[in-house]
């Protein structure tokens, strides 16, 4: 009922005349795959320090955001992940968040067209990521190249602005003001607590969890009402062909 629901609230397109309808998208887990940047990064380290079993790392073994537990899906001896995590967690951070890194995104599935949807139906796309703005480029070429909307004023972008900045705060803060300026209808994110803490901000929203990975999954969400968790988005569009006629499903 809350996906029939949010499905209608998109696509009905009486709006409030004081403020335009939003739908605020993380990026990373939410949007877009990281898997090939962490196997990217991972080999590479392997290289450096000689490690055959991280220049031979698989997808399969990419678990999370939680890089010990990829190090120890690798095979390496728990002694030698704590020895080696001082070394590889700048490595890592100076890869991961920089513009080279992001030829290695890809979409999650059905990402592109439901975002594509959701502008066509004149709802704006609101991207609030804690990736910063030293590489907002990177990601706009990025998201373009697959085919997601990046152009204003029916996109806006809330960056970090600082690297150093913790995710959470920034989109805290990110939240409070995307709320003064839109009638935010939905909120996705992969992180459990950064959409729990986000809901306060807007309560209006249906707030969108997607199981893909994240940092910590046994965040305890304390808002349920309006949640709705889905693997990717082939459910959702699923749902809009179900409900809507053609004219609004035609683009997919
Ligand atoms: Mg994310």
């Amino acid at each position: 009922m809350i996906l029939k629901n949010l499905i209608l609230a998109i696509s009905n397109s009486i709006t409030d005349v004081s403020k335009p309808k939003g739908i605020v998208f993380d990026i990373d887990s939410t949007l877009l795959w990281n898997t090939r940047r962490h196997l990217a990064i991972f080999r590479e380290f392997g290289q450096r320090v000689g490690i055959p079993e991280l220049t031979s790392l698989q997808p399969l073994q990419v678990e999370d955001w939680v890089l010990h537990n990829t190090m120890r899906n690798a095979g390496l001896a728990e002694e030698d992940v704590e020895k080696l995590m001082p070394r590889f967690l700048p490595f890592w951070q100076e890869r991961f968040f920089s513009p080279h890194f992001c030829q290695y995104d890809e979409p999650i599935v059905g990402a592109v067209q439901f975002v594509r949807w959701v502008k066509e139906c004149g709802v704006e796309v609101i991207y609030c990521s804690g990736r910063h703005l030293e590489i907002v480029e990177a990601t706009c070429r990025s998201l373009a190249s697959f085919g997601f909307p990046t152009e204003p004023p029916a996109v806006s972008w809330f960056l970090k602005p600082k690297f150093e900045m913790l995710d959470l705060d920034f989109k805290l803060s990110a939240a409070a003001e995307i709320s003064s300026r839109w009638n935010v209808i939905a909120a996705f994110e992969n992180e459990p607590e950064h959409l729990d803490r986000m809901s306060f901000y807007l309560p209006e929203a249906v707030h969108v969890l997607l199981s893909t990975n994240c940092r910590d999954p046994h965040y305890p969400v304390k808002n349920l009402q309006k949640f709705l968790k889905v693997e990717n988005y082939a459910k959702i569009l699923a749902e809009i062909r179900k409900n809507l006629s053609s004219r609004a499903s035609l683009s997919f």
